[in-house]
This record gives structure tokens, C-alpha cells and sequence, in this order.
């Protein structure tokens, strides 16, 4: 029976314990042996988050995966003691949730709420109907789990959307496009983007000053993928010009984000302490046992990450 460690903060053992030993025994590895301490040497799989303690992977010479508990894995991508497939959460938990939260602010800035969320003041402001969603454009930029079950949530709305990624994708009712061209078709049709897109070196000021500039005057950002992914000047000079509307942040370069940062005091920033989604106990741990499983089976393991690319 393999030895399975799992290696993410301590304070997470209590609540995921019972969920990996479920899930384990659901797909036929009863006995597997669940742990939080073990001889390195010992250890087949390795359930991880990247602030871990475990950062030097070398001791694990039998080590068969490790299997990431978060979406981004930018924090142990790269580390060069890591040589065995490193698999990332895909959790459908974590892609409800995402879902959940994309569709609120979309909503949000599409019907203009904060005008009267903001505007109680015995001011009766008749004559400005909110739009159909069939006259929005909403660009979602990172078309993987995440941004594609966004953007087939917003479908049913009539939502007019568009996904943009690495590579070519065909999806019935959504206007695709891919790489460096097809970033300046989708941001130059884009009254929302929703920024879902993995942090990696190519991706880093995906939205820079020139990037920005492209959107329709008035566009508004929503970022619940990484904070590297826009130049944070640029924004600012972009939303201080009128140009973008709003943007709404969850996630930022420095996290927490530190309190004399200008994003927490500009009129038309919202800033969410990354609190998008996150992983699942319940629903992560039958995807962490399906890959042990597979792993065990000699079969391929599920959502493995390219080590190349980044993500
Ligand atoms: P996926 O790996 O499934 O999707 C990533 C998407 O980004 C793919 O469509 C990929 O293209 C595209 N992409 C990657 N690099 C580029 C590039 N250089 N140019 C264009 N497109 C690119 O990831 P998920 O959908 O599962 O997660 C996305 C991100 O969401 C995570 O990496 C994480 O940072 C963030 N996240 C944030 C959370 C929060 O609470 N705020 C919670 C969970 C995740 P292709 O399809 O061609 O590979």
C-alpha cells in the first residue's frame, strides 16, 4: 500500500484527513497509509501546497507525484529538486466557487449596482435602465477549467464572450482566440475582462499600459488569477485617465496587500483579499485519491503540469 504525505500546513490536517481517507477508500486504497510525518525515503505521493515546509524534494527518492492542492503553481514550478510529475488542483468545488464569485462582479459592474448601493440619498435617479447582457462584452482571458466555466456560466445571460489562450480553441457560442494577435482582438472587443489566466513568465503585464490602451473607454477589469499579471502603474494611470471604469482585484504582487498601497484607497478599485475560490476539502480529495489511484494503476495522472510552460 503506498505511503502518502501530506505535506501542506498542519493547521489543514484536521480537515482534510478525514476527506483523503474517504476518498482513498472510495477508489479501492483503503490501507494506503495517510501521514503527516515519515522517512523520506518512504514517501509515494506527496499531497502539497507550495508554502509547505518541505521545499528541498531530494530526500523523496521514491516519490511517484506530488499533487498540488492549489490551481497556481507558480510557488514550485520551479523548483529544481522537484523531478517527479507534479499535478495541479483542478477541483470542481474550487470551479463552482469561481464561478460564483466572476459571475457576481460581471454582474456587478454590468448593471451598474454600485450607483445605487452608493446612491441612497433621497435622490430619485430615474431614466437610466440598466442594459441587456446581449448588448456586453465580456472578454475572459485564460480559457482553461476556470475561464471556461466562466464564461459557459455567462452564456445563459446572453452575454456576449469571447476566451483567449495559449492555443487554438473551439468552444460553440464563444468567440476564441489565441496568442499575441488574438490578445489585442479580445481586449480591443472587451467591455469586462475577467483575468484567468496563469502567473509565468509569459503571462507577466499581460495587461501593461499599451495593453490597456486597447480596451474600449470604460472597460472594466476583474482579476481573480494572479497579480503579475498587470502592470500595476499602468492600471492606475489607465483608471486615474477615465479610460478603464473599475477594476476589481483579488489577487495582487504583494500578499496581504500592504495598506499604504494605492489600490486600497482609488475610487474605482475594489480590492477582495483573495477570496476568489479555493480548494475544496471534500471535492480536492477525490481528485487527489482518482490520481493516486491512477498513479498506482500504472495509468496517467490527471492535470499534470508543464514544467516548461509554467502552469
Ligand atoms: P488552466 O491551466 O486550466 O488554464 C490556464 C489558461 O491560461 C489556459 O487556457 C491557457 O492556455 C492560458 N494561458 C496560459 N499561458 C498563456 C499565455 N502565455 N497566453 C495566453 N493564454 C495562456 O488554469 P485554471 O483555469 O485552473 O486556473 C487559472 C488560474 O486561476 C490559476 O493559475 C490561478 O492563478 C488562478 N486561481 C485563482 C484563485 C483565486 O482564489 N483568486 C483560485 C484558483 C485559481 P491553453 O488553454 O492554451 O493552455
Amino acid at each position: 500500500m503506498p505511503t502518502i504525505l501530506f505535506a501542506a500546513r498542519p493547521e489543514r490536517w484536521n480537515i482534510y484527513a478525514p476527506h483523503l481517507r474517504a476518498a482513498l477508500a472510495e477508489v479501492g486504497l483503503p490501507d494506503a497509509r495517510l501521514v503527516t510525518e515519515a522517512d523520506p525515503q518512504d514517501v509515494d505521493y506527496m499531497v502539497y501546497a507550495p508554502n509547505s515546509k518541505v521545499q528541498d524534494f531530494t530526500p523523496f527518492t521514491r516519490l511517484k507525484a506530488v499533487l498540488n492542492l492549489w490551481a497556481g503553481v507558480e510557488d514550485v514550478v520551479g523548483n529544481a529538486t522537484l523531478t517527479v510529475p507534479l499535478a495541479r488542483m483542478v477541483d470542481d468545488g474550487m470551479t463552482n466557487g469561481m464561478v460564483e464569485w466572476c459571475v457576481g462582479h460581471v454582474l456587478r459592474h454590468h448593471l451598474g449596482m454600485d450607483a445605487h448601493i452608493h446612491g441612497q440619498d433621497g435622490i430619485w435617479r430615474s431614466g437610466k435602465v440598466p442594459p441587456l447582457a446581449r448588448d456586453r462584452r465580456v472578454g475572459v482571458l485564460g480559457f482553461g477549467a476556470l475561464g471556461r466555466a466562466v464564461a459557459t456560466a455567462l452564456m445563459p445571460f446572453g452575454f456576449q464572450v469571447s476566451g483567449w489562450s495559449r492555443s487554438p480553441k473551439e468552444v460553440a457560442g464563444v468567440t476564441t482566440h489565441h496568442g499575441a494577435a488574438g490578445l489585442s482582438e479580445i481586449l480591443a472587443t472587451s467591455d469586462i475582462a475577467v483575468l484567468l489566466l496563469p502567473d509565468t513568465p509569459a503571462t507577466e503585464n499581460t495587461l501593461d499600459a499599451e495593453r490597456l490602451a486597447l480596451m474600449p473607454k470604460g472597460a472594466v477589469i476583474i482579476n481573480p488569477g494572479r497579480g503579475p499579471l498587470i502592470d500595476d502603474q499602468a492600471l492606475l494611470d489607465a483608471l486615474d485617465a477615465g479610460h478603464i471604469a473599475h477594476a476589481t482585484l483579488d489577487v495582487f504582487r504583494e500578499e496581504p496587500l500592504p495598506p499604504d498601497h494605492p489600490f486600497w484607497a482609488h475610487p474605482a478599485v475594489t480590492v477582495t483579499p483573495h477570496i476568489a475560490s479555493e480548494t475544496r476539502p471534500s471535492s480536492a480529495s477525490r481528485m487527489i485519491a482518482e490520481n493516486i489511484r491512477r498513479g498506482e494503476a500504472g495509468e496517467p495522472f490527471l492535470h499534470l503540469v508543464d514544467r516548461d510552460l509554467g502552469y
